[in-house]
């Protein structure tokens, strides 16, 4: 990581957040509404902090151990902060998810999903969560398939009593995004779910226009990792 970098996190933030509202006004929906997810994964607290000061409050990280040992800390001076795990998640990790996280976006199957509504419960926090399509159903993708979505959702609302505000997917690399993004939109419409997490540095703008709630942003904010 160089200095350069992280030292114009504000300038890269506020860039950001203009190409956001310019996606937005285009397609005329409101900024307002529009969630910058700011993807911190890999960068220390200290790198973080520039980014906290210049007003920004929702932060993904990928992995449940690494931002247990970052963010306890940062939530002390800045306890409005809400934090998005976007990476995979195993069975015995997620009372720490918990304890950390405000919303888990990669539920993926039954079995996480219980242990979600269990653990919350528990602990009597209400965690909101979002499903991971697995929209190119690659196999090494995490994320239920498009076929099973529909049950895996209906469980998650019924069986659990699980809060599902959204849909989240990562298209696979090196291919069209707009096809992914728009079965995202499709899929969220036809089964009533509001929310959609998609798009990230290379590709958000295309996905504010295809309909994202939540863009996942990171190395346009914070440089290459
Ligand atoms: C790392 C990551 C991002 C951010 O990617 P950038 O290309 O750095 O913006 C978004 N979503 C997920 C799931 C990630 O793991």
């Amino acid at each position: 990581m160089s200095v350069s970098a992280v030292d114009d996190v504000p300038g890269r933030l506020e860039k950001v957040r203009r190409a956001i509202a310019r996606a937005c006004v285009d397609t005329r929906r409101d900024p307002a509404e529009m969630n910058l997810v700011c993807v911190s994964k890999t960068f220390s607290a200290d790198e973080i902090l520039p980014a906290l000061r210049s007003g920004q409050r929702i932060f993904g990280e990928n992995r449940v151990q690494e931002a247990a040992a970052k963010w306890p800390a940062l939530r002390v001076d800045f306890p409005d902060i809400e934090l998005h795990l976007i990476g995979p998640l195993q069975s015995n990790k997620v009372e720490m998810a918990i304890d950390v996280f405000d919303t888990i976006q990669s539920v993926d199957r039954l079995k996480i999903a219980s242990a979600i509504a269990e653990h919350s419960r528990k602990k009597n926090k209400t965690i909101s969560c979002f499903i991971q399509v697995n929209t190119g159903a690659e196999s090494q993708k995490a994320g239920v398939s498009v076929e099973e979505l529909p049950a895996l959702l209906n469980a998650c609302r019924h069986d659990l009593g699980l809060t599902i505000e959204g849909l989240m997917c990562i298209p696979p690399v090196d291919r069209p995004v707009s096809p992914h993004f728009a079965l995202l939109y499709r899929l969220g419409r036809d089964l009533g779910v509001e929310n959609l997490s998609m798009g990230m540095s290379a590709d958000f703008e295309q996905a504010i226009q295809l309909g994202a709630t939540h863009v996942r942003v990171g190395s346009a904010i914070f440089g290459s990792r």
